[in-house]
């Protein structure tokens, strides 16, 4: 297969001025270029028409305007939105509107798969394809943007939408192309979105947060932890486990404590495997006096696999603990159950023939 041609957004806006010397146009087009591709969400060269033609010709013999073809949207009953987007080497990944109290949140993939093979995760089942470039990432938000002024949820007024890193694939390991995505959500001349409104969530793979650290940008951070010390937690998340978990949440705290942001530790909870109270007393004694949030998810229990989600009792035994020991903690349902909204499983659903 020939290699794909760069997307128009897998580059940075800042970097279009001298782009545009190099095509010899003047470097105001790169400005007028970035407006049309992030004030204006164009997707087709022909949008553009305040770029000459030849411009434009030359600019498309190394740069595909659009990655990104939506498949599927479907609606949940709660008002979760999910989409499957093509791409254009027939890869699909999907992305989330989910209505919060008072905002919108979109929920996006960073990968096509995934490579860390976590026990619970539908993503994790087929492994790693190929991680997203940035335009892939960054046109998933401006998908989910367009379906929102379209289709407003009324409650929220005009109060924006948040973005979390929480779909298909592990953000830290994309790194590069996650750090364009984040230059380009925040730019001025991008989409111009607060880092306060991003939230990466990561399994914390060996040398990711370290990565993220170096950035300095302050995003909120959620850990999937899955296990409270290294042994029990290889179990669950064979590849991020390999990162200790003193380490991981050393990192964690040091991200809250330069940010300000407290972060939030995810903890799937899965009928006997990770919902025993001595698992949450060790979690207890792992974040207690830190700057974290403990948030419980009952598993999203999986078609092809013998994982149960935790007991209502369980779940709520296993918050008593940790509340008890002062660190807030609190249970999340994932929404969307009935569109297969929860993490990778329409994709799933989509590639098996026969299959609702
Ligand atoms: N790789 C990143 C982002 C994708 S997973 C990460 O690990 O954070 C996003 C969240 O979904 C994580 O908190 C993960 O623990 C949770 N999750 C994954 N599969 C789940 C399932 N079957 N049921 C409930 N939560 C799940």
């Amino acid at each position: 297969m020939t290699a794909l041609k760069p997307l128009l957004r897998d580059i940075v806006p800042s970097a279009w001025p001298e782009r545009m010397v190099a095509l010899g146009a003047p470097r105001y087009r790169g400005r007028q270029l970035a407006h049309w591709l992030y004030d204006r969400s164009a997707t087709d060269w022909g949008a553009m028409h305040t770029l000459p033609r030849d411009l434009r010709e030359r600019l498309a013999d190394s740069h595909d305007p659009a990655g990104l073809e939506p498949t599927i949207r479907r609606v949940a009953d709660d008002g979760t939105r999910k989409f499957l987007f093509r791409l254009r080497d027939g890869q699909t990944v999907e992305s989330v509107i989910i209505p919060m109290e008072n905002h919108a949140t979109f929920c996006i993939s960073s990968q096509v798969g995934c490579a860390m093979a976590c026990r619970f995760c539908a993503t994790a089942r087929g492994g790693l394809v190929r991680g997203l470039t940035p335009g892939e990432i960054v046109e998933q938000v401006q998908h989910l943007a367009r379906d929102l002024v379209d289709d407003p949820f009324p409650q929220h007024g005009d109060r924006g939408f948040n973005v979390v890193f929480m779909g298909m694939g592990e953000p830290l390991d994309n790194f590069d192309a996650v750090r364009t995505a984040l230059e380009i959500f925040t730019a001025p001349e991008g989409l111009g979105l607060s880092s306060r409104r991003i939230q990466i969530s990561t399994s914390g793979p060996p040398h990711g947060l370290p990565r993220l650290a170096e950035l300095d940008l302050p995003v909120g951070l959620t850990i999937s932890l899955g296990g409270a010390d290294d042994a029990d937690r290889r179990k669950v998340m064979p590849v991020s486990g390999k990162a200790g978990v003193a380490e991981v949440l050393d990192a964690a705290a040091e991200h809250a404590r330069r940010h300000n942001r407290r972060v939030t530790i995810a903890w799937v909870l899965i009928r006997g495997r990770t919902d025993h109270i001595e698992q949450a007393t060790t979690l207890a004694a792992v974040t207690r006096d830190r700057p974290f949030k403990v948030n419980l998810i009952p598993l999203n229990e999986l078609d092809d696999d013998d994982l149960l989600a935790s007991e209502g009792a369980s779940v709520l035994a296993f918050q008593r603990v940790l509340t008890d020991a002062g660190v807030p903690a609190f249970i999340r349902v994932s929404g969307g159950r009935d569109i297969g909204a929860a993490c990778g499983q329409l994709r799933r659903q989509m590639a098996r023939p026969g299959s609702s």
